[in-house]
């Protein structure tokens, strides 16, 4: 996608601090970070949502699922970690390019969400 900035980091068109890459998924730290580990995983073929989500993203979908763990272990994550994917309007999505936020550190988290 032209004008997508996920899809421009992906490219290399604008800066990002990488985490990891490989051929279907690139990962980069958040850059408003709101805990000690906050990075973003993302697959490289741009798809706006989880709402667009079809069988033939399972394979990219499972690869980011495992590739989490190793990741936020890989950054001092070592207890755990919380995933984030919002979704919509409703979910507040900013940027339209799926992205799996993983958010950690060492200290607890907050909780999740507040009633609504
Ligand atoms: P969301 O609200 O789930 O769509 O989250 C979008 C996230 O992208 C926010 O946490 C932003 O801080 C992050 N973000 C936006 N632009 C960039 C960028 N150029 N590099 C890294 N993270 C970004
Ligand atoms: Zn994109």
């Amino acid at each position: 996608m032209d004008n997508c900035i996920f899809c421009k980091i992906v490219r290399g068109e604008i800066p990002s601090r990488k985490v990891y890459e490989d051929d279907l998924v690139y990962a980069f730290h958040d850059i408003n970070p709101v805990a000690p580990v906050h990075f973003m995983l993302i697959p490289k073929e741009h798809v706006d949502s989880m709402a667009q989500l079809g069988q033939e993203h399972e394979a990219v979908m499972g690869h980011i699922m495992v590739l989490a763990h190793q990741l936020a272990d890989s950054l001092g994550s070592t207890e755990g970690f919380r995933t984030i994917v919002n979704t919509g309007r409703i979910g507040r999505q900013d940027v339209m390019h799926l992205h799996v936020h993983v958010i950690g550190g060492p200290a607890v988290l907050p909780p999740m969400l507040v009633r609504v």
